[in-house]
């Protein structure tokens, strides 16, 4: 691209609920406050992941997407509750009220984030600062559950704003400063900069915004591909993506990078039974059937490849597409094969996603 891009300003807030899942729960029982709650799959089950772990579990170092048996093990007085995604819906429905208040400009990332542009905003309040205050007030007031914003030009900042002082935080970065904030920031903390992609910089001596600053697109985009352009852009403090009110969900899955590779059935087995499980959850979170099922391969000299079936019948059944994911792999031949990735997508959903979903390809474990 040659043509100069110059940043677009916007009033964006990024909410984002504070240990969502878990909060509500604590809200609902009161015996589980102030105890280390855990929200997703029980330990005794296989596979099960943490969905959301109250503050007090993470105190143990329990975080999402960690496997629920070693949430056991960092605290075994940890209370496990398998998810009630019907509830968090209801309220999530009532959040996104609040938020249309001020504006009709909401772009939902899931049941508890939300991007908001209020440029323009309905009551005229003009500060987006005080939009952000009245909203976590009336979060707080109306659900009895505390969120956390970011407020800020463009929706990347806003987003990692978001997440400075949670919970039940507020963070402004305003025009002047987005430059020198992005300048500072950490690559791991950089949206869409994952476990891998992240070592890679340091090793390659990019550590902040600032050092990626010091690339040319061209150099950028020759280390890191596509992303390439995001990246020079973005340590810029351009960001001038729209918030994008109805957006719907095409296609979910998750994927999985191994320490080493895979080289028996029983190990890749066992993986695409992991992987299925973070999959089939977000299928319930949503409410979605699908009639795809995606297999993606990567082999130890990074070869890549996928292979898909479609069905007459849409399904939800966590066995039917693990079943299917597994005929999948058996048809690539995996005699020999050594294979370090795999991951599964569904689409083709029965259901339009109700207005506001996003894509929501999860890259749970690093890519
Ligand atoms: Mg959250």
């Amino acid at each position: 691209m040659e043509e100069k891009e110059t940043p677009v300003r916007r009033k964006i807030i990024h909410i984002d609920m504070d240990a969502f899942y878990a909060s509500v729960e604590q809200r609902d029982y009161p015996e589980y406050r102030e105890k280390p709650l855990v929200v997703g799959g029980l330990p005794q089950g296989r596979g099960g992941v943490v969905a959301t772990a109250s503050y007090e579990a993470r105190k143990f170092g329990i975080r999402s997407a960690m496997p629920s048996k070693q949430a056991l093990q960092l605290c075994p007085h940890a209370i496990f509750v398998r998810p009630r995604f019907a509830v968090y819906k209801e309220v999530s429905k009532k959040i996104r009220e609040i938020f249309s208040r001020y504006t009709d400009i909401i772009e939902p990332l899931s049941l508890d984030e939300a991007y908001l542009d209020v440029t323009v905003d309905k009551l005229s309040i003009g500060s987006a600062i005080d939009i952000a205050e009245q909203i976590k007030q009336a979060i707080k007031d109306e659900l009895q559950l505390t969120a956390s914003a970011g407020v800020s030009v463009n929706k990347f900042v806003a987003k990692i704003a978001s997440d400075i002082k949670k919970p039940d935080g507020l963070t402004f970065i305003g025009p002047s400063s987005v430059e020198k904030f992005i300048e500072r920031l950490p690559v791991d903390k950089f949206h869409g900069v994952g476990k891998v992609t992240a070592g890679k910089m340091k090793k390659m001596g990019l550590f902040t915004g600032a050092d990626i600053k010091q690339l040319t697109e061209e150099q950028l985009i020759s280390h890191f591909g596509k992303a390439g352009h995001f990246y020079y852009r973005i340590v810029r403090g351009i960001d001038n993506r729209e918030v994008q009110p109805h957006r719907e969900t095409k296609s979910m899955g998750a994927e999985d990078t191994f320490a080493y590779d895979l080289t028996t059935i029983e190990e890749m087995h066992t993986a695409l039974e992991k992987i299925t499980q973070i999959v089939y959850d977000r299928l319930l979170k949503y409410q979605l059937k699908c009639r795809t099922v995606t297999l993606k391969v990567k082999y130890s000299d990074f070869k890549q490849i996928t292979r898909s079936l479609s069905f007459t019948e849409c399904t939800n059944n966590k066995d039917f597409i693990l079943n299917i994911a597994k005929q999948l792999l058996e048809s690539t031949g995996i005699e020999n094969s050594r294979i370090r990735l795999l991951g599964v997508t569904v689409s083709n959903f029965n259901n339009t996603a109700p207005k506001g979903k996003t894509p929501d390809q999860l890259k749970l474990f690093d890519i």
